[in-house]
C-alpha cells in the first residue's frame, strides 16, 4: 500500500534537523515579512513533507483492525509519544483534538461535568482576566448554570498576584486554569507557584499551554498540573490539530466527556482521527524538542535586538508585558497618540496585528490590554510582534525601520491637522 517507511519511522530519531532550520528572509511570501507568530506559524517544511505523504498513502481509519488501518494507528501512536515527550508526559495521558480551543473546552467543562455527576460540593472556578476567550467563554458559560466564577488580579506586567491567588481559593475552589504564557504580551506564569498554591486548597489545575508549547521548556510534571491544553498550529505544525493533557487516571484527575461518539480518544473525544494532522503535530512536537534552546537562544535575541531598534528611533513607546518572563519571540509595544491600526496601514508589507487574531473583527479593545491596566485609547495604540523561527536580523532590522517611518509621518500628519 505505501512507499512509506515501516511505522517507527516515520519520525526519525536521529535528530535530522528541519528545512526551517536554515531561515529565508523571514517571509511568508515574497517581499512580505511574517510578525504574527502569536495568531499562528507557518508549517515547518518536514511537516509539510511528513503530512502529504501520509495523507497519500496512510488513508485507512486508524480504528479499523485490517492491516493499513493499524498502520495508521501506528501513525497516530507515534506522533502521540512524541507529542508526549515535548511536554515530559506519557503518551496514554495525551488525548488528540483539533486545537487548543477543544482542549481548553473539554478540560473545563469536562471537570464541571464530572463534578456535577460525583455530586461534588466544589463550585468555584478560577481564572484570572488575561485569559484566551476559549478559557473565558467555558467558564463565563458555567458561571451561567450556577458555577461561581472569580477573577484572580494581574499585575501590570501580566503575571498573576499570588498573594490574591492565596486569599480567593479555598475548599470549595474546584478548578483553577492558569495559562502558560499570554499571546498578546508574551508574560510567562509562574505555574509551578500558581499551582502549589491551588493543591494545597484540593484544587485541579488546568493550564492553557497554546502559546508556550514548543517555544518554552514545558514540563507538566515539574509544574504540577492536572490538565494542559496544547496546539499544533502555534509550534509550526497544521491548523486543526492539539490535545489535552490529562493527569493519571480518571481517579486523579475526575473529567467527564462533552463530545459523544465512538471511543476513539480514551473515550473522552469521539471522532475518527485526522492521520496526517497528527502525525504533522507530532512531527511538529518533535522537531520543537529538538530544536527548543537554540530557538529560545536565537529568536529573544532578534527581539531584543528590534525592542533595541525601536527604542533608538521611536520616540513615545512603552513595551508591555514582564520584561524578563516572556515568550522568545514575544514584543507589545504601545505608541503615545497614535493608533495602531493606523500603523499597519502604512505598512503594508509588513503582516502585523493588534490583539488576538480571535478577537479581531470586534470593536472592543483588547481585554488583556485592559487587565493590566491600559487605557481604551492605548490598549488601541498597542501592536503585538511576534518573531519566530524564520526571523532573520535583517527582516526585523528592516522592519523595525519600516514602522518608526509609518509612527513618524502619522505623527507629521497629525501635527499638520492641529496646526
Ligand atoms: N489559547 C491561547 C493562549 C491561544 O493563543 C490560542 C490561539 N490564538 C488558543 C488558545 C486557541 O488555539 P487553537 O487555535 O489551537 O484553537
Amino acid at each position: 500500500m505505501s512507499d512509506l517507511p515501516p511505522v517507527g519511522n516515520i519520525f526519525p530519531g536521529d535528530g535530522t534537523r528541519s528545512a526551517m532550520s536554515a531561515p529565508t528572509e523571514g517571509s511568508c511570501q515574497t517581499g512580505r515579512v511574517y510578525l504574527d507568530h502569536g495568531s499562528t506559524t507557518p508549517c515547518d517544511p518536514a511537516v509539510v513533507a511528513l503530512m502529504g505523504r501520509v495523507a497519500e498513502h496512510e488513508f485507512a481509519n486508524p480504528s479499523s483492525a485490517h492491516r493499513s488501518g493499524q498502520r495508521a494507528s501506528g501513525i497516530v501512536e507515534e506522533a502521540r509519544e512524541a507529542v508526549a515527550k515535548a511536554i515530559c508526559a506519557l503518551p496514554e495521558e495525551i488525548i488528540f483534538t483539533s486545537g487548543a480551543t477543544e482542549s481548553n473546552n473539554l478540560a473545563i467543562l469536562g471537570v464541571a461535568a464530572a463534578a456535577e455527576e460525583l455530586g461534588e460540593r466544589r463550585r468555584q472556578l478560577v481564572t484570572i482576566g488575561i485569559e484566551h476567550s476559549s478559557v473565558l467563554e467555558p467558564l463565563k458559560h458555567l458561571s451561567e448554570r450556577g458555577f461561581e466564577l472569580t477573577f484572580v488580579p494581574v499585575h501590570d506586567d501580566g503575571v498573576i498576584d499570588l498573594n490574591a491567588l492565596a486569599s480567593l481559593l479555598g475548599d470549595k475552589t474546584l478548578l483553577l486554569s492558569i495559562q502558560a504564557a499570554n499571546n498578546e504580551l508574551g508574560t510567562i506564569q509562574p505555574l509551578a507557584a500558581t499551582a502549589e498554591i491551588a493543591r494545597k486548597r484540593g484544587a485541579l489545575v488546568h493550564c492553557d499551554a497554546a502559546q508556550a508549547f514548543g517555544k518554552i521548556p514545558f514540563d507538566v510534571e515539574a509544574a504540577s498540573l492536572d490538565l494542559v491544553s496544547i496546539s499544533s498550529h502555534k509550534c509550526y505544525g497544521p491548523k486543526g490539530a492539539g490535545a489535552l493533557w490529562v493527569n493519571g487516571t480518571p481517579t486523579q484527575t475526575p473529567i467527564a466527556p462533552i463530545q459523544f461518539g465512538g471511543g476513539q480518544e480514551r473515550t473522552m473525544r469521539p471522532g475518527t482521527h485526522n492521520t496526517p494532522a497528527i502525525a504533522g503535530f507530532g512531527r511538529a512536537a518533535q522537531i520543537a524538542l529538538e530544536r527548543l534552546d537554540t530557538d529560545v537562544a536565537e529568536i529573544s535575541a532578534l527581539r531584543d535586538r528590534f525592542e533595541e531598534i525601536m527604542h533608538e528611533l521611536v520616540d513615545g513607546i512603552v513595551f508591555n508585558g514582564a520584561r524578563k518572563h516572556r515568550l522568545p519571540g514575544a514584543s507589545s509595544i504601545t505608541f503615545n497618540g497614535v493608533d495602531a491600526d493606523a500603523i499597519i496601514t502604512r505598512v503594508p508589507d509588513l503582516d502585523l496585528s493588534t490583539a488576538s487574531a480571535c478577537q479581531s473583527g470586534t470593536q472592543n479593545p483588547s481585554h488583556v490590554l485592559r487587565a493590566v491596566g491600559l487605557s481604551a485609547q492605548r490598549a488601541y495604540s498597542t501592536l503585538r510582534v511576534f518573531f519566530g523561527r524564520e526571523s532573520t536580523l535583517s527582516s526585523i532590522e528592516l522592519s523595525a525601520r519600516q514602522l518608526a517611518n509609518a509612527v513618524s509621518s502619522i505623527r507629521r500628519d497629525q501635527e499638520l491637522v492641529h496646526q
